[in-house]
C-alpha cells in the first residue's frame, strides 16, 4: 500500500488545520488549537488505487531547525497555503518555500555528500534542476470569504507560474477544492 506523506506549511490562521479537518472527516472545524500540530493518515482510493495519506498539520511553533532536520525531510509533499483575506499571509508564502525548498532536496539530491569538485554555480544549477521537481501545491483558502479578498487571483496565480506550480483556491468552510488539492498533491507525488 503506497503511504504519501504530505505537509501543511504556511502563517498561522490561514486554515492548515481546518483543511486537514475538513479532508479527513468532511467538517469544518472554526476552533481548533491554533498552536497545535498533529498528524493525520487516511486510507483514500486515487485514480482506483487504494493509497495511505499521511498529514503532517504544522503550527508555527516549533523551533525552525527543529523542523527542517526533523519533519520537513520526511515530508514527499507541501500545500503551501494562505488565506486570501490576509495579504501578509501571502507574502509570507516565498519565505516558506525558501525554507523549505532544500530541505526537501535533501533526500532526493547529492548535496548529503557534499561533492567539492563543483563550482559553487554548478552546485546552483544541479539544485535549480531539482527544485522542479519538489511536489507542491500553493493554496490561496477562504475563497468563501471573496467581499474580504486582499489578494487578487493574478497575483498569486503568476507566482505559482514563476515556480512552476499549480495554483488552486479552496476553502475549508464550504468545501471548495479540498479534495482537488490533496489528490492533486498525491498525483505529483506518485509522478515523482
Ligand atoms: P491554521 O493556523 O493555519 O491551522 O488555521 P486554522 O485552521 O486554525 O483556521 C484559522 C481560522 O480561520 C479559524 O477561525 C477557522 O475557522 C478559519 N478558517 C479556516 N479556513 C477557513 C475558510 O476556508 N473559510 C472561512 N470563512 N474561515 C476559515
Ligand atoms: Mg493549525
Amino acid at each position: 500500500l503506497a503511504l504519501h506523506k504530505v505537509i501543511m506549511v504556511g502563517s498561522g490562521g490561514v486554515g492548515k488545520s481546518a483543511l486537514t479537518l475538513q479532508f479527513m472527516y468532511d467538517e469544518f472545524v472554526e476552533d481548533y488549537e491554533p498552536t497545535k500540530a498533529d498528524s493525520y493518515r487516511k486510507k483514500v482510493v486515487l485514480d482506483g488505487e487504494e493509497v495511505q495519506i499521511d498529514i503532517l498539520d504544522t503550527a508555527g511553533q516549533e523551533d525552525y531547525a527543529a523542523i527542517r532536520d526533523n519533519y520537513f525531510r520526511s515530508g514527499e509533499g507541501f500545500l503551501l497555503v494562505f488565506s486570501i483575506t490576509e495579504h501578509e499571509s501571502f507574502t509570507a508564502t516565498a519565505e516558506f518555500r525558501c525554507e523549505l525548498l532544500p530541505v526537501a532536496l535533501l533526500p532526493y539530491s547529492s548535496f548529503l555528500e557534499p561533492d567539492y569538485s563543483l563550482t559553487k554555480w554548478e552546485q546552483i544549477l544541479r539544485v535549480k534542476a531539482e527544485e522542479d521537481k519538489i511536489p507542491l501545491l500553493v493554496v490561496g483558502n477562504k475563497s468563501d470569504l471573496e467581499e474580504r479578498r486582499q489578494v487578487p487571483v493574478e497575483e498569486a496565480r503568476s507566482k505559482a507560474e514563476e515556480w512552476g506550480v499549480q495554483y488552486v483556491e479552496t476553502s475549508a468552510k464550504t468545501r471548495a477544492n479540498v479534495d482537488k488539492v490533496f489528490f492533486d498533491l498525491m498525483r505529483e507525488i506518485r509522478a515523482k
